[in-house]
């Protein structure tokens, strides 16, 4: 019930559409307001500015630097934010908001015996709590078993029917024939999949297919654990990850190709994806491949992280398991190598509003703070080719503005003490 009144308010300025026309002779919070914040200092998306203030008019940031230089109009409402760091909306490069922790139900139960509307009506609470986490953008990578749910969701938080983050959706995904989940089921039934299984031809239709059902971008799963004992390989054959990126992108949608085998990297770089997501195998050869040809690398340190624990691994007591130290060692090679990480988590896998763990495991495993905040804001918009509406805090993008208690380039773990969320100009989260 909070936050009913933060709901209606959200509703009527998707529904009368804020403009910036009278904005300041509005006042008084709702939408429209024209805001003048003014916090101990500003992360503007790629560095750390002192002493600055942000003036937020309808929808956009309308000036944003040095105090002296930015003042409020009449009727705009001021706010003091002493203690704490504004910054650009966070953006989450791997969600997937239909899953629940896997802990509480194993993956193969949620997409074999969760009817789809009691996965919506989980991902409904999950976008709320996203949004209010710091997380104003995801890029939701797959409903896993929940058909198109993701594209009738983004559709609800455009319309203000529920809170939520900007949402980029993938749909079904696709996977090779024969190679994806649940399996070990007798072969006299048919297993409903986590994900939409195509192979040479039939890949056109599909790809097609999904980005007419409302895919922004296409998902494959360039590999996966289909090898005869289990171990992951590559699955698509190179002209058929060829003839997936032809044709997604001649419809204007990227290709994100989950990959952790050195070998499906290679043939979704070689196809022309725009990520690799986990990456887990990635060698110093495929790592500056992809910085070469502009992949940007989503690692999902915390996924990996998170299943590890849940198979039994007792954090800061019990020492790293391989897999665990493996990541570390191949994420270490990717920031050597000098690709773009995009930073995304795969919540999903772990709670849905706790995405700030991938910054802190980011860091944990040796990218420097500053860098991590810029992956999550800047970098994460250019990759999402988003640059010129979100992932910064300057004039004329769109006020997707959060406030943390604390310097998270001191201390990244600030990330996960949200005290205010903005987007679009309307305050959505705002404790004292
Ligand atoms: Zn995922």
């Amino acid at each position: 019930m909070k936050h009913a009144s933060c709901l209606i308010a959200l509703l009527a300025a998707l529904c009368l559409g804020v403009t910036d026309t009278g904005a300041s002779q509005r006042g008084g919070g709702g939408p429209g307001t024209t805001y003048l914040l003014r916090p101990d200092r500003v992360f503007d998306g790629d560095t750390m500015q002192q002493g600055w203030a942000v003036l937020v008019r309808g929808q956009r940031i309308e000036a944003a630097g040095p105090r002296s230089n930015v003042t409020a109009p009449a009727g705009a409402e001021t706010i003091d934010m002493p203690g704490v760091t504004l910054m650009p909306g966070l953006i989450e490069a791997h969600s997937h908001v239909l899953l629940h922790a896997y802990n509480e139900t194993p993956w193969n139960d949620q997409v074999l015996r969760e009817p789809e509307a009691l996965r919506v009506a989980r991902a409904v609470n999950h976008l709320k709590s996203t949004l209010e986490s710091g997380y104003t953008t995801i890029r939701d990578l797959g409903t896993e078993g929940a058909g198109y749910a993701d594209a009738g969701l983004k559709q609800a938080v455009n319309q203000g029917i529920i809170p939520g983050p900007r949402m980029i959706v993938t749909t079904r995904a696709i996977v090779a024939t024969g190679t994806y989940a649940p399996k070990g089921f007798s072969p006299d039934w048919t297993i409903p999949q986590g994900a939409e299984e195509a192979d040479g031809q039939t890949l056109v239709r599909v790809v097609r297919d999904q980005a007419g059902h409302g895919a922004d971008w296409i998902k494959v799963y360039g590999d996966y654990r289909a090898g005869p004992n289990g171990e992951a390989m590559a699955t698509f054959s190179q002209d058929e990850m060829n003839l997936i990126v032809t044709t997604a992108s001649s419809i204007g949608r990227p290709v994100v190709v989950h990959s952790s085998t050195p070998e499906g990297m290679r043939r979704a770089v070689m196809a022309g994806a725009r990520t690799i997501e986990h990456g887990d195998g990635g060698t110093a050869e495929i790592f500056k491949l992809m910085a070469a040809q502009g992949v940007a690398l989503c690692p999902t340190l915390a996924a990996g992280d998170a299943t590890s624990q849940y198979g039994g691994w007792k954090k800061g007591t019990d020492p790293e398991p391989a897999g665990i130290r493996r990541k570390r060692e191949s994420f270490k090679l990717a920031l050597d190598s000098g690709v773009t990480i995009a930073a995304g988590s795969d919540v999903g896998v772990f709670p849905h509003g706790e995405s700030a763990r991938e910054l802190e495991l980011m860091v944990a495993y040796g990218m420097p703070a500053l860098a991590a905040l810029k992956s999550a804001t800047s970098v994460n918009a250019r990759v999402m080719k988003m640059e010129v509406q979100i992932g910064r805090v300057a004039t004329g993008l769109l006020a997707d503005l959060i406030a943390v208690t604390g310097d998270p380039v001191a201390d990244i773990s600030a990330t996960r003490k949200v005290t205010f969320v903005m987007k679009g100009g309307v305050v959505v989260r705002r404790s004292q």
